[in-house]
């Protein structure tokens, strides 16, 4: 075990490298878990585009190499293959902990690996470990699942939840949920520098094409000329934040002086029957609507409210849904053009 033998860190260890990166700024070295997904390769680009170090885990469960390619051949830029669930040793200023399987179908497909795996816990607690370890700032990306089928509408970070311990959506509510309290212990017991955000739904380009949440399994049918399938009434809500703004507010909240918990969120409410006639104006006017049964303990209604972010971190989601969703679309034609080439179709 590499971990075990390297127990005994030096103070060497705490000396990271900085470099001037323009005038009044060190260059910081920041790790990126789940950096080859969907949220982490935007944050990287930023992250990059801005002059730092950055290192990306990843076990590429649901990342692809596709999202941070452009990225290789850059001496600043580095990939590296590991589950977060093993132990790690690397020395840099900021981990964005971000390894996490997001959708619906990955963590209906492997529960267990959801939230006791592994992932949420073991994974969590390692980085936590990390930081402790070399004084680095850690931000957890949680969710606005930890607020379950909210009693409490909008949802201010001051609600505690209304989750159900046993339902088929636990593994990943309670597993954000015991990655918080984690990252909570350990600012309050061990002294790290901690930040937690709760991201409420985010789309755009490099989302996963298959992954079963709404704006991507839209999009996608929209463009392969099949209805869109609506679970339920479709009166269901959700409030759908464009990715730049969720990165923009990720970075907020890293270089300021809160812990949180923050919202970071878009405020727009839509029901899921709107979100279909907003596809079907940015897409294709003929789609037509699918009604199918919908999933055990949905959420009925879901929307932020961000007043603690724009007030403490300055910021708010700039995008719109009408303005946001064209930009995945071309993405996402490229992408599902070239998948149905693969297959032969
Ligand atoms: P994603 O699935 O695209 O990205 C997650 C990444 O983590 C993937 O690259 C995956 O390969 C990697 N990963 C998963 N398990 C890992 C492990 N054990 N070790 C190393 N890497 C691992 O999902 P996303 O939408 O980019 O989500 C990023 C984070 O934001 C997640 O923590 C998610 O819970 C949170 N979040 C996202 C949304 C959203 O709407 N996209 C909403 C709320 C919270
Ligand atoms: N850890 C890690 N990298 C480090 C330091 C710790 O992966 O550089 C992991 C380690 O495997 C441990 C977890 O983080 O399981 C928590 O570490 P901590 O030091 O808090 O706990 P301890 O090792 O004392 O149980
Ligand atoms: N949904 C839908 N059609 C789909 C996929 C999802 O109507 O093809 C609904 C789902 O029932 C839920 C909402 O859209 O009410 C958002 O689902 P998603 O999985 O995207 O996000 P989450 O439920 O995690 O907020």
């Amino acid at each position: 075990n590499p971990y075990q033998v390297s127990k005994n860190y030096g103070d060497a260890n705490k000396a990271v490298a900085r470099i001037p990166v323009g005038i009044g700024r060190k260059r910081l070295r920041i790790v990126v878990t789940g950096g080859a997904g969907f949220v982490g390769s935007h944050l990287v680009d930023k992250l990059l585009a801005r002059g730092d170090d950055v290192i990306v885990i990843d076990n590429f469960f649901t990342g692809r190499k596709e999202n941070v390619m452009h990225h290789f051949g850059n001496p600043r830029f580095e990939l590296i293959r590991h589950d977060v669930v093993e132990p790690i040793l690397l020395e840099v200023d900021q981990i964005y902990h971000l390894a996490c399987p997001a959708s619906p179908v990955h963590y209906k497909y492997n529960p267990v690996k959801t939230i006791i795996s592994l992932t949420n816990v073991m994974g969590t607690l390692n980085m936590l470990g990390l930081a402790k370890r070399i004084g680095a700032k850690f931000l957890l990306t949680s969710t606005s699942e930890v607020y379950g089928d909210p009693l409490e509408h909008p949802q201010k970070e001051t609600y505690w939840g209304h989750v159900n311990p046993i339902g088929v959506r636990s593994c990943y509510d309670e597993g954000k949920r015991t990655a918080e309290t984690l990252t909570m212990d350990y600012h309050r017991g061990a002294g790290v520098e901690v930040r937690i955000a709760r991201i409420f739904n985010t789309y755009g380009p490099r989302m996963c094409l298959d992954d079963g949440r709404v704006v991507s399994n839209f999009v996608a049918q929209a463009i392969r000329k099949q209805p869109l399938t609506v679970y339920g009434d479709g009166k269901q809500t959700r409030s759908f934040q464009y990715v730049s703004d969720l990165v923009d507010g990720l970075v907020a909240l890293m270089e300021g002086e809160h812990v949180g918990p923050f919202n970071l969120g878009n405020p727009g409410e839509f029901t899921m029957l709107e979100l279909a006639e907003v596809v079907k104006e940015t897409i294709d006017s003929s789609a037509t609507i699918e009604f199918k049964p919908n999933t055990a303990d949905d959420p009925h209604k879901r929307k932020p409210d961000i007043s603690k972010a724009k007030e403490l971190l300055n910021w708010e989601p700039k995008k719109s849904l009408r303005e946001g969703l064209p930009l995945m679309v071309a993405d996402f034609r490229n992408r599902i053009l070239n998948d149905d080439e693969g297959k032969g179709n």
